[in-house]
């Protein structure tokens, strides 16, 4: 088959790929589907000469528009799927784009290998879309985002150039300014708007012996985010700490209160898990989960969260409403206070509290708001705007995770500094110089 074969005009394949979770719907004028580097290649070739934007896309996962467009050819990379290379040896395991990372793992297993990073979403993600938007999960909190775990990368330019650029591996490095030193960060949360990667090589880690979850039941939020900043303050070492407020809690668990879960991979007694609890008036019916089964009973139920209320989004769209996500992080220390904070602007508004859940061990918790129309979905959009200033003003970030992608354009500025956003422009315009990539993401 020919690389124009792939590209369709076809309505339905274009309504096809027009929505991701964000709740925008973006009809592209193209799809092109690529299944291999050398066809994407000829697509950008071509879309370059003819000045036509690309824009990359993975499984269209993305909360924040960033995999969709309604200008020019969307790209989809899904049919690029293939594991390349496993090296048990050196960790590191080579892929096309298109592999998924829930598939990649349960390869990997079977060397007692693991890709620690691990968004919520991981089933449905692809390894171009997550190293596209340095995804991070819950267990980042031990193991960081995708940045660290991605050694090379094969990227296609705007123009059709093939680049290929690998981590140092040098412990030490003085020649020319920090960011041009590791190319290989360059693409890494770039959201398809610098290149189109086409291959990565990703370093993994061995599988842990053992991993232990415990579920901290709270009488209320005060106390489970305090055990959350002991737990932190500790010398325990979980590989994740997650929160859930009360909605949260009833969507995942059809419970009262709030709840903090743990897990360990360092074989700490539990005895210690207990006693740090019970010191923060947190002693009865923990529950503790052991092997794999057990486990992923309880990321079921963290999944659940984030799934019902995409859902519960997406029932709003007739009526100009949808689901508002946020994903801003302070230092985990000023949560609680943060938290309040921002309950008391969502009070102010007159608006329903949302559910408050993730990652509180990284400082980063999630507001999942339901705007049931257009009129609430503005104001939940000023509540959404006071709380990212209060969380600037307290040195947090707008975006610990999602990126910025379409919707939360308008929020960066609030961040970033005007030098900031002219360095990022001047390596945008650099490496694509016609602003034919993933328009209208970051910038
Ligand atoms: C229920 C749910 C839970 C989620 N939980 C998390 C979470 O815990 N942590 C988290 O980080 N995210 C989470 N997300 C968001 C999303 O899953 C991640 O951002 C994910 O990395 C997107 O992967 P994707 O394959 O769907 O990429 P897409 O959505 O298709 O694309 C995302 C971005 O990557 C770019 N891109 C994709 N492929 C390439 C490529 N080959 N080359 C260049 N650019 C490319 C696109 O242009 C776009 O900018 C969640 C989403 C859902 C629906």
């Amino acid at each position: 088959m020919s690389s124009s074969s792939r590209l369709s005009t076809d309505t339905s394949v274009r309504e096809a790929y027009s929505a991701d979770v964000s709740g925008l719907v973006m009809v592209p004028d193209a799809v092109a589907r690529p299944a291999s580097a050398d066809e994407v290649i000829v697509t950008l070739k071509q879309a370059s000469a003819e000045r036509t934007p690309v824009t990359p896309a993975g499984s269209q996962t993305s909360t924040t528009g960033a995999s969709i467009t309604d200008r020019g050819i969307l790209l989809s990379l899904r049919a690029m799927d293939r594991i390349i290379d496993i090296d048990v040896a050196a960790r590191r395991a080579v892929v096309e784009p298109g592999v998924l990372l829930g598939d990649l793992n349960r390869a990997l297993t079977a060397h007692g290998l693991l890709f620690a990073p691990d968004p919520t979403s991981l089933d449905d993600v692809t390894v171009g879309g997550a190293v596209a938007c340095n995804a991070s999960g819950a267990r980042s909190l031990l193991y960081g985002a995708t940045r660290p775990h991605v050694h090379a990368l094969n990227v296609v330019l705007a123009n059709g150039e093939r680049i290929q650029v690998a981590r140092s591996g040098l412990d030490k490095n003085t020649a020319g300014y920090a960011f041009a030193q590791e190319p290989v960060d360059w693409f890494v949360g770039s959201e398809g708007t610098l290149g189109v990667i086409t291959r990565a090589e990703l370093s993994l880690i061995p599988l842990p012996a053992s991993v232990t979850g415990l579920a901290f039941p709270c009488p209320d939020e005060a106390t489970a985010l305090d055990l959350v900043i002991a737990i932190r303050s500790s010398a325990l070492r979980p590989r994740c700490i997650e929160y859930f407020d009360p909605v949260a809690l009833d969507i995942a668990l059809t419970r009262t209160g709030a709840l903090v879960y743990v897990e360990d991979a360092t074989e700490t007694p539990l005895d210690a898990w207990m006693e740090l609890a019970e010191s923060h008036g947190v002693a009865s019916d923990i529950e503790v989960f052991e092997g794999e089964a057990a486990l992923r009973e309880a990321r079921k139920f963290r999944h659940a969260v984030p799934a019902t209320m995409n859902e519960r989004g997406a029932a709003q769209r007739p009526r100009g409403g949808r689901k508002v996500s946020t994903d801003w992080a302070v230092p985990f220390r000023v949560l609680p206070q943060t938290i309040a904070a921002a309950r008391r602007l969502v009070d102010a508004a007159g608006l329903e509290q949302p559910a408050i859940y993730g990652h509180a061990g990284n400082g980063h918790p999630h507001q999942n708001f339901i705007a049931r129309d257009a009129d609430e979905l503005q104001r939940i959009e000023g509540v959404v705007e006071a709380t990212l200033r209060h969380v600037l003003s307290i040195g947090g970030t707008v975006s610990a995770e999602h990126g910025i992608g379409k919707l939360k354009r308008k929020w960066l500025p609030l961040q970033a500094s005007p030098a900031q956003l002219r360095v990022m422009r001047a390596v945008k315009n650099e490496l694509d110089p016609h602003g034919l990539l993933a328009p209208g993401n970051i910038l």
